[in-house]
């Protein structure tokens, strides 16, 4: 499998990865399973309002997770990603002389 890189214009660059039938029919299976399950999930929630699984808190991957304010594992008010300040306290420039 070649991966090009597609902003490397003019001289194209690309790495190239084994892969062949079998590995490919794994990850097919592999995709098909997960699919399956996220259906049955999506089904549980559409019929009986079951929430989706969700990982242990335990396991500190919530922290960094793009979807922990929507999943409920952070509060708005404390991602700091999805509000980050749009300009620096101005009281805390240091004054530049010209
Ligand atoms: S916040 Fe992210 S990692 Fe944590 S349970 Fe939700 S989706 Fe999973």
């Amino acid at each position: 499998m070649t991966y090009w890189f597609v902003k490397s214009q003019p001289h194209p660059q690309s790495l190239k990865f084994p892969y062949d039938r079998v590995q490919h029919e794994k990850t097919r299976q592999d995709l098909t399973k997960l699919l399956s399950q996220l259906s049955r999930w999506l089904e549980c929630y559409q019929s009986d309002r079951l929430p989706f699984p969700q990982v242990p808190v335990s396991t500190d991957r919530c922290r960094d997770c793009s979807f922990a304010v929507r999943c409920q594992r952070v509060e708005e008010s404390r991602d700091t990603r999805l509000s980050p300040p749009l300009l620096p306290n101005l009281a805390e420039i240091e004054e530049v002389s010209l």
